[in-house]
């Protein structure tokens, strides 16, 4: 990633825009702490002063209610974005963190799988919207969190996106399915982007006391090395009570286990991407 943080739209200035670092989080299983990553990790890059977008691309829009925009209160969001040819800008709304935006999830989202069979260039929709010709959007990362399927929605994601994400909950069978989900990705690198790698795979509700987790976590390091996070995230109520709440867990309790694992996450996945410091750090 090159330098960023000018502010959106303005021109003029000497350094071209930067594109943002596109991330997919991504695991075909249900509840293995996809939304929980994606929302805290979003926050805890934006309270590291980055310019981040979220995009709910999940039916269910859980991603959306824990960031406190509720089913009743959604307008238009992710599947505007990909069949109505509605632009980031037009879509995306604040959130209670000041450099956090997010599109919604919408509506009608749940029967995208089925209307984009139909489309045209329909794995290519997302990408085509987050990379916009005239200029890259003015955001340092763009996170997806992805419906628990491999379906047309998480592949357009994977298209769109430079790196995918994958949480690993530390219990029974969590390294069931990765394997697919690996061939997956190298399906869609050698048909639909090129550049398309694993940022790498996080450990999710990891449980101190209880010796399955750290198998789970031995048995993810020795198969996938140092593409396994160190930082590891534990289980902790504040995080999903956050949620009920419609807050990630950095403004529920920023003190706690959760919240302060998902700061180490962001600080190591800005290491690992080589991310240029905020705009409030360079100045
Ligand atoms: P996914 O998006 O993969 O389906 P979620 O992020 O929604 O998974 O997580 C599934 C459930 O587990 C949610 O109820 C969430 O609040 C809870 N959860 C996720 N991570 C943690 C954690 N580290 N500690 C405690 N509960 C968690
Ligand atoms: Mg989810």
């Amino acid at each position: 990633m090159s330098p960023t943080g000018r502010p959106a739209g303005k021109s003029g200035s000497a350094a071209p825009a930067s594109s943002p670092h596109i991330i997919a989080i991504a695991n075909q299983k249900g509840g293995v702490g996809k939304t929980t990553t994606a929302i805290n990790l979003a926050t805890a890059l934006a309270v590291l002063g980055y310019r981040v977008l979220l995009i709910d691309l999940d039916p269910q829009g859980n991603a959306s209610t824990g960031l406190g925009i509720d089913y009743a209160n959604r307008r238009a969001g992710s599947y505007a974005l990909m069949a109505e040819d509605r632009t980031v800008n037009d879509l995306a709304c604040d959130t209670q963190i000041p450099s956090l935006s997010l599109i919604p999830s919408d509506n009608e989202l749940a029967g995208a799988e089925i209307e984009l069979v139909d489309m045209e260039r329909r794995e290519y929709r997302l990408a085509e919207v987050l990379s916009p010709a005239e200029a890259p959007l003015a955001y340092d990362f763009i996170l997806i969190d992805c419906p628990p399927s491999l379906g047309l929605l998480t592949l357009n994601a994977l298209v769109a996106a430079q790196s995918v994400l994958v949480p690993l909950q530390c219990e029974f069978f969590a390294l069931e399915g990765v394997s697919q989900l690996i061939r997956t990705i190298e399906r869609v690198r050698r048909a639909f982007n090129l550049t398309l790698r694993l940022q790498g795979l996080v450990l999710t509700m990891f449980d101190r006391r209880n010796n399955l987790s750290e198998l789970v976590a031995a048995d993810a390091r020795s198969f996938f090395g140092d593409q396994v996070f160190e930082t590891v995230i534990p289980r902790n109520i504040r995080i999903s009570e956050a949620q009920s709440h419609g807050k990630p867990a950095h403004l529920y309790d920023p003190k706690s286990s959760g919240a302060q694992a998902y700061d180490r996450l962001a600080e190591e996945l800005v290491m690992r991407t080589r991310a240029d410091p905020p705009r409030a750090a360079r100045s």
